[in-house]
């Protein structure tokens, strides 16, 4: 009995493992006037007996055709983000086959919320997984590969996306191979390209003092952090895009980054070098999950990063201004973790001065070995970093991190 269940066991195991991410197949349409028209088919091919999607409640969705054995329920659900409906799929008979769910909806490009980054704008458009505009996996967690043709693009919208990106006369067509959680793209009139090691940089204006440095400090730092982690896995985009909102985030192979009032003539190089090296830094620190105490993981150990290339590029005294702004602005930010995702005072400020401690404490050989085995594991989770640094630093040194981490 027990040896069948083994069996049965290591097979569900190895099915897992070997298992295809699932893949994303983009048909939309966008109108000028602001309307999407999308098509997407998800192929799942892992047994799974649920698998949820989040999909914006903006958008009207066609009655389904399922799949034989697949039932769905929606319900209602406000996070991360207002307004989204939650589509449960449930499955009879649990198969690593290939299952499509086949969305068809239309409905506003634009989320009826303020984001501050609206997903369309007089300079066209900006998209990412905040604008809930293709079925999300409801974890933000589930990773994909994906073929989109978008039409609709006029034809002065420069497209900067993920993978093999090919611009036709009325849309593009999106090939991506590597996975990722988010479909992010950015389609604005004027951007203009520049290339520096690792990175391509698009902007409006390449000869502001903030694109320049931008682009040193994304060569700079990605020459820096390969020292540690080997190769950048890709050439990062990178789109620099003008609101008001400060906002920037990371995925693979792609970041956007915001003007954002920021690019005055005699701004100083410290802030965009900080800045462009953090989100250099996710191409190896972004894969814990957003929903969770875990995501220190992401973002406290990007700004970790940052503040070793800050130390590197221009020296202690650089480094200490940044360590006293942290110390002061997170004196009462509370525990980093226990309560869920941590806020942003504990992800920038209380976490990366954290693992600064810690990298005091066991040193810097034994941190960066710390830092750099960590990178190369596949899922990044506290009990694996625990587990690193209990054998790198020592039992002390793990139960030390734990406790400041938790008050
Ligand atoms: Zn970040």
């Amino acid at each position: 009995m027990h040896k069948i269940l083994g069996l049965v066991l290591a097979g569900l195991l190895a099915g897992t493992a070997h298992a295809a991410p699932p893949h994303y197949k983009v048909a939309a349409s966008f109108d000028p006037a602001g309307k999407l028209d999308a098509d997407v088919t998800v192929t799942l091919t892992e047994a799974l007996p649920e698998k949820a999607f989040l999909l914006s409640r903006r958008f009207v969705l066609q009655p389904m055709k399922l799949p034989k054995g697949v039932t769905v329920t929606s319900e209602n659900a406000e996070s991360p983000v207002e307004e989204l409906t939650k589509y449960i799929f449930h499955f009879a008979r649990p198969t690593a086959k290939p299952v499509d769910l086949n969305f068809r909806y239309s409905g506003p490009i634009q989320t009826k919320y303020d984001s501050g980054a609206p997903a369309l704008r007089p300079e066209g458009y900006e998209l990412f997984i905040d604008h809930m505009w293709f079925p999300v996996g409801a974890d933000i967690q589930t990773r994909f590969t994906v073929d989109a043709e978008i039409e609709g693009l006029e034809p002065d919208l420069v497209v900067v996306a993920q993978g093999d990106v090919t611009r036709t006369k009325t849309g593009v067509k999106i090939h991506r191979d590597f996975i990722d959680i988010d479909l992010p793209m950015v389609a604005m009139r004027g951007l203009k390209r520049a290339e520096a090691h690792g990175v391509e940089f698009f902007s409006r204006d390449l000869t502001s003092r903030l694109a320049g440095f931008h682009v040193k400090n994304a060569d700079t730092s990605a020459r820096y952090f390969e020292t540690l982690f080997g190769p950048l896995p890709h050439t990062v985009r990178m789109a620099m895009v003008w609101r008001a909102k400060g906002l920037g985030y990371a995925r693979t192979a792609y970041t956007v980054l915001s003007e954002g009032g920021r690019s005055a003539p005699d701004i100083p190089e410290i802030g965009p070098a900080r800045y462009v090296a953090h989100e250099i830094a996710h191409a190896w620190w972004m894969l814990a999950s957003p929903l969770t105490d875990d995501f220190w993981l992401v973002e406290s150990a990007a700004e970790y990063m940052s503040m070793r290339y800050v130390e590197a590029q221009f020296g202690a005294v650089e480094l200490q201004k940044n360590i006293d702004a942290k110390v002061t602005g997170s004196k009462d930010a509370g525990p980093v973790m226990g309560h869920g995702r941590p806020n942003r005072v504990q992800l920038y400020g209380k976490g990366p001065l954290i693992l600064w401690d810690l990298d005091k404490r066991i040193g810097r050989p034994a941190m960066d070995k710390l830092m750099i085995t960590m990178a190369r594991e596949p899922a990044h989770t506290t009990p694996i970093f625990l587990k690193h640094l209990t054998e790198i630093g020592g039992a002390d040194a793990a139960k030390w991190f734990d406790t400041a981490m938790h008050s």
